[in-house]
């Protein structure tokens, strides 16, 4: 079964291979809220607590059918995540490590276009809560539920580097490991201009 990933606009399109597989997790820490102001997108993004819901998967299960030329990056820091995004709609569309030798993206829900119900029946409810410290509200931990998720993304990761798998990753160049995009580096003063 293949899930669509899509930006609001409609023009950048992909789709996600064995959403089985995927962890569902809500991220609360400053930078995934201040990548949602960078796009303008808080409102849309954030749950009320200044929470992310992202799923993380092996990149090799994201494939991308339409508007690639429309994929952009950005840092908040020369040595932060890569945030991914579509430049026709400012809609967040993925975080993925500097380097392509670990394979792993946490794809922002948002960009999955299906119904809440879909979405949930594929991908579980959000159970895990993290960097619940910088939530902007009393969100409470989620210990057990961390480890459990952990688990199955460092399983992923593990299947991808052994199958060869983490070769194929549409945000990296094969070969050169090269980000597709040069990625936006925010200075300093333009990143702490987005904590709030
Ligand atoms: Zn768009
Ligand atoms: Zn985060």
């Amino acid at each position: 079964m293949e899930f669509p990933l899509r930006c609001r606009c409609g023009n950048v399109q992909a789709t996600l291979a064995e959403p089985q597989r995927a962890a569902r997790a809500v991220c609360y820490c400053r930078d995934c809220q201040a990548f949602a102001r960078f796009l303008g997108r808080a409102q849309l993004t954030l749950d009320r607590y200044g929470g992310t819901d992202i799923v993380a998967t092996s990149p090799h299960r994201l494939r991308f059918t339409r508007g690639v030329e429309e994929l952009r990056c950005m840092s908040l820091s020369e040595k932060g995540l890569l945030r991914w995004y579509a430049g026709c709609c400012n809609t967040p569309l993925a975080n993925t490590p500097r380097d392509p030798a670990l394979p792993y993206v946490g794809i922002v829900y948002d960009s999955l276009p299906e119904s809440a119900a879909a979405r949930d029946a594929a991908f579980g409810p959000a159970r895990i809560a993290l960097n619940t410290a910088s939530a902007t509200g009393t969100v409470a931990a989620t210990p057990w539920a961390t480890v459990a998720g952990m688990l199955r993304i460092l399983r992923n990761v593990v299947a991808a580097r052994v199958s060869g798998r983490y070769r194929d990753n549409p945000f990296f160049e094969r070969g050169s490991g090269r980000p597709v995009v040069a990625p936006l580096v925010l200075t300093p003063e333009q990143r702490r201009s987005l904590y709030g």
